[in-house]
């Protein structure tokens, strides 16, 4: 895809994702890896009325190119990208379940939705928890790229998910799986509940490696 696609793809998804209820108010940002950096949204800008033309652009270092001022936590998609080859886009949401999630008390941080569907394993497989983090805090972007390492999906406490794709569709489509996720995990929750166990997770992970 040209920039100019991506930039008119950002709007697009940002515009779907906000009126179905994923992104309210300036929350959630959403970015593409470009040959020679990166697009990201604007700092409170509104995922429903993204500007293709105003979409921020910044170099390999986060310096800021061109278009709106860059999301205050583009720094967290900078970390993951650097931790992560693969990643073409990246999605974060203040997404409602997800964010309910991310309050719960975990007894185990290193993944914090159960194998409920194939889907989720598939999609996003293990989800850590990164400690919580005040907005705008730099040491969130190296707790990021620390996990990201390993996962292309993280849950940041009292916040929300960062999640990578192969593409931005890829990327939009792992979130709201992940916020489908936490719907059915919080629906489920002290109901005796059936997940994937092991044997059937290693099945998935044969059959369709990420
Ligand atoms: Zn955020």
């Amino acid at each position: 895809m040209t920039e100019n696609q991506l930039r008119e793809s950002l709007a697009m998804f940002g515009r779907s994702l906000y009126e179905r209820g994923y992104a309210h108010g300036s929350s959630g940002n959403l970015s593409v890896r470009l040959p020679d950096g990166l697009l990201v949204t604007p700092t409170n800008s509104c995922l429903g009325r993204l500007d293709p033309a105003k979409v921020a652009k910044l170099d390999r270092a986060g310096n800021h190119v061109s278009g709106d001022k860059p999301s205050k936590e583009g720094f967290l998609h900078l970390a993951m990208y650097e931790a992560r080859e693969s990643a073409q886009a990246i999605v974060h949401l203040h997404c409602t379940h997800c964010v309910a999630v991310s309050c719960l008390k975990h007894a185990d941080a290193s993944n914090v939705l159960p194998p409920i569907t194939a889907y989720h394993v598939m999609r996003i497989g293990r989800l850590p928890l990164i400690p919580y983090h005040r907005p705008g805090d730099r040491a969130l972007a190296e707790a990021v790229r620390d996990k990201a390492k390993k996962h292309h999906a993280v849950l940041l406490a009292n916040h929300g998910p960062v999640v990578a794709g192969k593409s931005l569709e890829d990327a939009v489509y792992n979130a709201e799986e992940m916020e489908e996720t936490a719907k059915l995990h919080l629906l489920l929750t002290g109901r005796e509940t059936r997940y994937l166990d092991a044997a059937r997770i290693a099945d998935l992970e044969a059959h369709f490696p990420s």
